[in-house]
């Protein structure tokens, strides 16, 4: 059995490196140029990006901070805490062409970022990880923002390392995503018998201890292309080799 793991895991590997060009948060297909360097370029764009990242697809939560850079006319958090309150921020947001479905909550979490930030982080997001490289930590740090879950900031901490090159310690900590196209792979390659956070977690520990998280991208995009919830291309499907091909299971999911 370890050695399945280990095979799996180094196909997973394998495959991530491929797909990554198109999945990224900094791919083209996700971002324009312009809004690509404004995240590049700025640690802070980084946060309200994350925090902007619900209810709404990626590439929308993500170009948010160019935007709203645009809007305001500046980036500069101390400039945002002095000159703005919740109102006149979601007012900014809610502009035509909004900049979020739900401006409002967009602007408590944004402000409360700020002020955060400025008061705590001496105004750089970038001092989050600056002296303290423990992933664990990391996650700890930006649960404690309105509108980071504890899920999100896990995902948060993925996407700095995995999408920002950004290198921290104690990877075993980011677990892998508990998505639906993810869920119903396990069910059917026989990883998991039941459809719970705990069981996929523990399983997906068992491919990658060292940093499970990067689990997350592999499998995901094998259930966005080849396992869908009916008529699976198992024949196409990079993990047909590893699966037990329960394709009967997670047709609901
Ligand atoms: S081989 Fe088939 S059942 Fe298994 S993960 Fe791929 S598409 Fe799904």
């Amino acid at each position: 059995m370890e050695k399945y793991y280990e095979q799996l895991n180094a196909k997973c590997k394998e495959v991530a490196k491929e797909v990554i060009k198109d999945n990224s948060i900094l791919s083209d297909n996700m971002l324009k140029r312009e809004e690509k360097e404004f995240l590049l370029s700025d640690w802070n764009a980084f946060l309200i990006g994350l925090i902007s990242d619900q209810s709404v697809k990626a590439e929308i939560a993500w170009r948010l901070p160019y935007y709203l850079s645009k809007r305001l006319g500046h980036f500069d958090f101390c400039r945002i805490t002095k000159e703005e309150t919740i109102e006149s921020l979601e007012a900014i947001i809610k502009e035509k062409p909004a900049l979020h479905r739900y401006p409002r909550k967009m602007a408590e979490y944004i402000f409360f970022a700020v002020n955060k930030i400025v008061e705590e982080y001496n105004s750089d997001v970038k001092n989050i990880w600056k002296n303290d490289l423990n992933a664990e930590h990391v996650v700890a740090k930006l649960e404690e923002f309105k509108g980071i879950s504890h899920k999100k900031a896990a995902l948060g901490t993925l996407l700095l390392v995995r999408d920002f090159g950004v290198i921290l310690e104690n990877l075993y900590c980011i677990d892998i995503a508990y998505d639906v196209h993810i869920r119903r792979i396990f069910l059917r390659m026989g990883l998991t018998d039941k459809d719970n956070s705990k069981d996929v977690t523990s399983s997906a520990r068992k491919i990658c201890n060292e940093f499970p998280g990067s689990l997350t991208l592999p499998f995901w995009v094998a259930g966005r292309e080849y396992c869908r919830p009916t008529n699976p291309k198992c024949e196409e499907c990079y993990l047909s080799q590893f699966c037990m091909k329960k394709t009967e299971m997670g047709k609901d999911l």
